[in-house]
């Protein structure tokens, strides 16, 4: 069985010609060819083999990450026409703080505007103290050479998402966002909606948590590792009057981005199973060995799956 993961999946936009996508009729395209090459995995049977109910069934289960309301206007009607199912994860905090996610505002500045833009800017406000120790050097063989758009648009994801620690980030991307005004997301429509989550669930979707504020829960304490599972639980379940089965899926991905004991609080509360990134077929066993950690293909390692207008890899995001 292989289990397949999503983000943005629209048209092509002209006015963000640099906006990391599937295009929707790439994964239409994607869709025919997984029917016709493996066929999905019916709903049920998946559950029931998680549970340990029945034998491991063989297929294709797609995911989609980040709560996106492309999810609602292009895949959603797709997987219903097809009389298909999907797992979405949502993370809260784009709900409860009404402000959309750092790691989404920098898609949208390096979208909009394109990394050679954003790059002298973005280093003009980045100061070597707002770096910890361990990556200063790092930072400056990456950053500090000529490259073009393409490599400028992973340079500006690095710094923001990687090189910087947490607590400077709101604030660069604020400073930022004043001299490139578009980058600023609307929560509201950049996001799924609470109605639109509740027909998704009534409609056979499962909806999973993908935390509450998209950090990577390897460089968080375990208190806020805890809170950012257990309260994002809470309050999926309150929006959408109790989820048919927990599951989650860690930011970013790769097992570098949680420890044994992030898989320890999954445990904990509750959630049957959660997605990693490892490029590999889901065994029978994996259910009973690493439930909290299954893996998990990109799109984009399969036909027709290749994204555009940015960098490809989960790691990048
Ligand atoms: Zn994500």
């Amino acid at each position: 069985m292989k289990a397949v993961m999503y983000h943005y999946v629209r048209p092509d936009v002209s006015n963000a010609p640099w906006y990391y996508h599937l295009d929707i009729e790439d994964f239409r395209a994607q869709l025919d060819y997984f029917e016709d090459e493996y066929g999905f995995v019916d709903r049920d049977a998946f559950l029931a083999a998680v549970r340990g109910d029945a034998d491991l069934p063989d297929g294709v289960v797609l995911t989609f990450d980040d709560g996106l309301s492309d999810h609602y206007e292009w895949v959603f009607p797709e997987l219903q026409r097809r009389g298909l199912w999907g797992i979405f994860y949502v993370p809260t905090s784009p709900y409860t703080q009404e402000k959309a996610l750092s790691v989404h505002r920098v898609h949208a500045l390096v979208g909009k505007y394109g990394g050679d833009a954003v790059l002298e800017p973005l280093l003009n406000v980045v100061n070597e103290e707002m770096v910890p120790d361990a990556r200063r050097e790092e930072f400056h063989t990456e950053t500090y050479q000529n490259q073009n758009n393409r490599e400028s648009v992973t340079t500006v994801k690095r710094i923001l998402n990687y090189f910087i620690a947490y607590e400077h980030r709101e604030d660069v991307l604020n400073t930022l966002c004043e001299q490139f005004p578009a980058a600023n997301l609307d929560s509201e429509t950049f996001y799924l909606r609470p109605a639109e989550l509740r027909e998704m669930q009534d409609a056979g979707m499962i909806l999973g948590s993908h935390s509450i504020t998209h950090r990577v829960f390897s460089k968080l304490s375990q208190s806020a590792q805890r809170d950012e599972i257990i309260s994002s639980f809470d309050y999926l379940s309150t929006v959408v009057d109790g989820l048919d089965v927990r599951t989650f899926c860690y930011p970013y991905g790769g097992f570098h981005t949680f420890t044994e004991y992030t898989r320890g609080v999954l445990d904990d509360a509750g959630c049957l199973f959660s997605f990693n990134v490892e490029s590999r077929d889901i065994q029978q066993d994996d259910f009973q060995t690493q439930p909290q950690a299954l893996p998990r293909y990109d799109c984009n390692e399969f036909r027709h799956g290749d994204a555009s207008g940015g960098v490809n890899s989960h790691e990048m995001q």
